[in-house]
Formats: structure tokens, sequence, C-alpha cells
């Protein structure tokens, strides 16, 4: 990574916002909204939470105002100025097409006879997001092949994203349009902005961060993930020859241990020597 400027995009729970099982260092989010704070960087939010709930977690965690937020999993990105959030219609037009004029309430009926299948709050839903929730003893593998056939047969091109609610001990079950990634949504972002690749870094801890994990985009894995996924991660990163993009904080080389905001900015520092540099001035890291 050469030039000087940063699109940094961070998945929210768990990632940034420390509602996991594992400590956070004391320091890391202070660190993290300094870090956010310098001109060169360029904040993006990479959420399954939907607008308001983004909002409140900012006021809640204290966390830094972002330049844009990709919302509901992918399906939504905005421009943020404080509280004026402007959605990108282009981004919406271009998710649509997968659906091919399927609706929400039409896709809904496909899977009113699955009993595993609870559906999620109103809030949670919208026109490219149909969510549920699923109890984690149910054999994720079988109803997921069950669900993408019937979306294949309808004639719907859908991604089914799979992800655990950690302290809730529930599974979510999210259908999107095909392209309604966080990883379309970023790149999609990525060249709207005129970004290249290696100025681009992603942080994440989940399932649903996995394709991002094992792209070609510098992406950072936080050490409070979970066992599964740092394997999946680094299986998929090997399967698609990204290994050099993907780093898994760990706390070493840092004053910290590389749980979640601490593991962003280790994060950064590994795959930035100029921003590695700006860490150091801030005491933040680094040994080597
Ligand atoms: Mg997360």
């Amino acid at each position: 990574m050469s030039e000087t400027r940063l699109l940094l995009c961070t998945d929210m729970d768990r990632t940034l916002i420390p509602n996991g099982l594992q400590a956070e260092h004391p320091q890391a989010r202070r660190w993290f909204s300094e870090f956010c704070s310098l001109p060169q960087v360029t904040l993006v939010y990479v959420t399954g939470r939907h607008q308001n709930l983004v909002k409140e977690a900012i006021k809640h965690y204290s966390l830094p105002s972002p330049d844009y937020a990709i919302t509901d999993v992918g399906t939504r990105i905005f421009r943020t100025n404080n509280q004026q959030w402007q959605p990108l219609q282009a981004w919406e037009e271009e998710i649509d097409k997968d659906w091919h004029g399927k609706s929400h309430s039409q896709l809904k009926k496909l899977f009113a006879d699955i009993s595993e299948l609870q559906l999620q709050e109103t809030s949670k839903q919208n026109s490219h997001k149909l969510s549920y929730y699923v109890a984690l003893h149910v054999k994720q593998e079988d109803l997921l092949l069950q669900m993408a056939q019937r979306l294949e047969a309808y004639g719907t091109q859908a991604s089914l994203v799979w992800s655990v609610d950690e302290p809730k001990g529930i599974g979510l079950l999210d259908i999107l349009p095909r392209n309604a990634t966080k990883l379309h949504a970023i790149d999609f972002l990525r060249q709207q902005l005129n970004y290249s690749l290696d100025e681009v870094i992603f942080a994440g801890d989940s399932g649903n961060d996995l394709p991002v994990l094992g792209s070609a985009i510098p992406a950072v894995l936080v050490a409070n993930a979970a066992n599964d996924v740092k394997k999946a991660a680094q299986g998929l990163s090997q399967k698609n020859s990204t290994q050099q993009s993907l780093y898994l904080s760990t706390g070493k080389n840092t004053h910290m241990n590389g749980n979640y905001s601490a593991g962003i900015l280790e994060g950064i520092a590994y795959f930035s020597p100029v921003f590695r540099q700006q860490l150091k001035q801030m005491g933040v890291c680094c040994e080597q």
C-alpha cells in the first residue's frame, strides 16, 4: 500500500463494537476514533444493522461518525453527514436486477411452510432483504440447500447469508439479491469513489464478512472471531489465492490484545507502512 489515503470499511457488531464475550482493551476505541479523525481516512460502516440501529450504536458506544454506511447486510448504501443520510439510488437499481421483479412478500410466501424459519422484525426487512431467525440446533446445510433450490426454481438470483447473534444465541438468515453482499457493496462504493484496491482495508468477524475476508480486498479478521470463522476465512483465501490480502489479528506487535477495534488497528498497521507510522506516533504499535 503506497498511497496515503484509506477507505476503511469495518463491520460493527463484535468487530468494532465490543459486544462479544472477549474483553476490549481499555484504550482501543479511543485510539480507533483518533485514527479515523485523520483527514486521509474515509470511514465506512458495513453492517447487518439497519439505519436507526447504526445511529443508535454510534451514540451508545461513542463511535466515530462514518462518511458512508453500508447497512442491512449490503442492501443499502448511505452517504452520511451527521444525521443526514442519503441513500445511493444507483446501488438499489444495481441489486434490483437480481430479484427479476419479484417482491419481498412474494419471496416470503415461498418459505411460508418451513417451520424452522421465524421472520425477523419488520424493521429488519426491506425491499431487498428477507430475514429470518433460525435456532442454532437446526441443520443449516439442509435448510439452506432446500431454500436455494426454491429460489432458483422461482427465477431469482439470491444469496443466503448465515450468521450468529452470539449474545442472543440465535442464527440469523438473510436472503438477499445475489449481488447485495458486503463484498459487492464495498466494491461498488470503492469504484464510485475511485479508490484502488490497495487503498481499502476491511475488518470483520463473522459469517457474513467471509466473502470480503476471502477476497482481494485487504482484510483483517479480529482476534475475538470464532475459530471456525478463522478457519473458513483462511480456507476461502487459499481457494481464491488471496492469502496475501488476509490478516488475522492476534495482539502481537501492538500494545493491545487484537480484539475488536484493537484488531482493526493492528490490521491497518500490517497492511499500510504509512499508517503504521501514524499508529506508532499515536502509541498504538508497533515493535517492528
Ligand atoms: Mg460482526
